[in-house]
């Protein structure tokens, strides 16, 4: 548990939350500013900042949990689809600094994007940026 981190006193019980589901590794609770009705929050219960800081196994049972939760957020608020999405670094706008997926459910005509609306400046790249990238993406995976 880090101290000064708010969803760690949410899993010691010391800030109240809507839990929805738990189990040994995974606590979902709604989202206190809800983005669409049922916005939900899946966060492990062990203290990470982001994805690559997860240990092994702990990023399945998060993703597991989403798999579940998912379908039955859904349903809950009736959506008609949901997305799902991690901001991953404070660079990608994480504000909370324990690593969290949100499920944000989607309605028909509520006026919101999809994930690429995240950026509304994309770069232009090159085959040969592509394929370097690409080489290098596979190079750091192992
Ligand atoms: P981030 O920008 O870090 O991906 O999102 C953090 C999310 O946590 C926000 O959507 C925010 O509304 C939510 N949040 C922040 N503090 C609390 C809290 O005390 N309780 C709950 N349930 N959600 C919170
Ligand atoms: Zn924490």
């Amino acid at each position: 548990m880090a101290d000064d981190c708010i969803f760690c006193k949410i899993i010691a019980g010391e800030i109240p939350s809507r839990t929805v589901y738990e189990d040994d590794n995974v606590l979902a609770f709604l989202d206190v500013n809800p983005l669409t009705k049922g916005h939900t929050l899946v966060i492990p219960k062990a203290h990470h900042q982001t994805i690559a800081d997860l240990p092994a196994g702990l990023g399945e049972a998060v993703f597991e949990a989403l798999y579940h939760l998912t379908p039955a957020v859904e349903q809950a608020v009736s959506a008609d689809g949901s997305n799902i999405g991690v901001n991953n670094g404070t660079a990608a706008g994480q504000e909370v600094q324990h690593v969290h997926a949100h499920i944000v459910p989607r309605f028909e005509g509520d006026g919101g994007g999809a994930v690429h609306s995240i950026i509304r400046t994309m770069p232009e790249l090159t085959d040969e940026e592509f394929d370097d990238i690409a080489a290098g993406i596979r190079a750091a995976t192992d």
